[in-house]
């Protein structure tokens, strides 16, 4: 069986296929090896999935090479960027299914935006002519890297494969996406819409499966020209290693962040504050970029964390298909206990809970929405991504002061600044070292706007023009015009 019928709260009943996305057909694993996809709200398992060993891995690699070979290196742009525009389409017609499966595990997004976005990049990728000497008619190509390994994670399953795909396709390369083993669920139903697009077998392959064997097996696989991985800072460096181990594959990665949220003195307090409770409890705090670091001027720290904790209490925690809810539960009981081994160090460590630091309700992985106050820059909840609802709040006194502090940690994701006087805004963000900087806003991604890491946040960009350039490859042709010269 390579499908299921599944039930969510807001669809009824669905077809769920199960099996792995090759050569565009949904096959078992070699092994016949399954795992299940468990409920975070109910703890109970939605149903089960083939899982890929490096067998699968091997023939989806094989798939994707011969289709870039023999198909895919031969398609017009044009026709790229339209097939792109097809599954855009067709995912936004499927948007109420995707959303509701995407909840069962996780959070509501679509991503059928940066579809239509990227194909409308596919043809307009170009190279240049150099004038070198009269003798000589140079011109450079962007050509495509080939074989694309992309691994994503589990906080944003849709949105990530959208985000993976879009600047692949355009620039004419094949994936091999293996999305994550607690939410391979939306995945696979955007994969039944692939075929349909008009996408040749084996251009676009998804495989289900666990990090240390398919995702291993894909970052070392000796035919795979690139890897692109979302995740944490930890898995990255194994993912570089084994690029480097293998057969040095290009390499992006989308890392972890400790991202610092400066408030100053003079911000609008309460929009100050809706934005630094969006930007830690968003997505209950699984989110890369999340604001984890709250630093508050002295002149206001007081009543603002006073009212940020009002603001924090009444975020509705539950039912993610619930209209009302604002925080769902975490994807996993391991995400869970780690977020929660970080809250009683946080208590250990001397931090004051302002509130939250408490399971909340007694089934499914439901944090209560937590901040700590006085808390210090050696703290482990001020220096590690804890990657759940839990911010730190520290005061700061000068502009001078916050850059270092905000600058002290080894990401460089994100970060925001909240003020009313342009210059501070302008000068704290220019001197944060951050991949991006929000002013007087927080989490405000853009399918258009370039978003990655500095420092051990990642390599590499997503998202805008910029995403393009990590699927292209350079190649200069130079043609002699003149005789010969030697
Ligand atoms: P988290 O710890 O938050 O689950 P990970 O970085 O472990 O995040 O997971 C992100 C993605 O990386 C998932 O698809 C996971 O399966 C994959 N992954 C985990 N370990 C490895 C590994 N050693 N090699 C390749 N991929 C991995």
């Amino acid at each position: 069986m390579t499908s299921t019928q599944v039930h969510t709260p807001s669809t009824g009943k669905y077809t769920q296929p199960t099996g792995l996305f090759i050569n565009n057909e949904f096959v078992k694993s070699v092994d016949g090896k399954t795992f299940e996809t468990i409920n975070p709200a109910t703890e109970e398992v939605i149903c089960s999935v083939s899982e890929a060993t490096e067998k699968d891995v091997d023939i989806a690699v094989a798939a994707a090479r011969k289709a870039y070979e023999h198909v895919w290196r031969k398609e017009t742009p044009e026709n790229r960027g339209k097939m792109l525009v097809n599954l855009a389409n067709l995912i936004e017609k499927n948007a109420d299914l995707l959303a509701a499966v995407e909840r069962s595990t996780t959070e509501r997004l679509s991503g059928w935006q940066r579809l239509t976005y990227y194909g409308g990049w596919a043809d307009k990728i170009e190279g240049k002519v150099i004038d070198t000497n009269p003798d000589t008619f140079t011109y450079t190509r962007q050509e495509p890297i080939g074989v694309c390994g992309q691994i994503i994670p589990w906080n944003f399953p849709l949105l990530m494969w959208a985000w993976k795909i879009g600047p692949a396709i355009a620039t004419g390369n094949v994936v091999v996406i293996k999305t994550a083993e607690q939410t391979p669920l939306s995945g696979l139903v955007a994969a039944s819409l692939i075929k349909e697009a008009g996408f040749p077998p084996g251009v676009i392959n998804i495989i289900s499966g666990f990090g240390k064997i398919a995702g291993a097996a894909l970052s070392s696989h000796m035919d795979v020209d690139k890897i692109a991985f979302t995740g944490s800072t930890v898995v990255g460096r194994q993912i570089m290693k084994a690029a480097a181990g293998s057969n040095l594959k290009k390499v992006t990665l989308e890392l972890g962040g400790k991202s610092p949220n400066i408030v100053f003195d003079d911000a609008d307090i309460e929009n100050a504050i809706s934005w630094v409770n969006f930007g830690i409890f968003f997505n209950h705090g699984q989110c890369c970029c999340a604001g984890s670091r709250v630093y508050v001027q002295s002149g206001i720290y007081d009543k603002f964390v006073e009212r940020f904790k009002a603001r924090a209490l009444a975020n509705k925690v539950g039912d993610p298909f619930d209209a009302e809810t604002f925080q769902g539960p975490q994807v996993s009981q391991l995400q869970f206990d780690r977020i929660m081994g970080y809250i009683s160090e946080g208590k250990k460590e001397g931090a004051t809970v302002v509130t939250g630091g408490e399971r909340h309700g007694d089934k499914g992985f439901f944090i209560q929405p937590t901040i700590f106050s006085n808390v210090t820059e050696d703290m482990k909840i001020m220096q590690e991504e804890i990657f759940g609802p839990v911010c730190s709040i520290a005061k700061f006194e000068t502009e001078e002061e916050i850059i270092a502090t905000g600058n002290n940690s080894t990401y460089g994701l994100a970060a925001a600044v909240h003020t009313t006087n342009l210059n501070t805004a302008l000068r704290v963000a220019n001197n944060i070292r951050a991949g991006t900087v929000w002013v007087n806003s927080y989490n405000l991604l853009h399918h258009q706007v370039p978003f990655g890491g500095f420092k051990e946040s990642g390599i590499g960009r997503e998202l805008g023009e910029a995403a393009l350039s990590n699927y292209t490859q350079c190649k200069s042709v130079s043609i002699r015009l003149g005789d010969a010269l030697f």
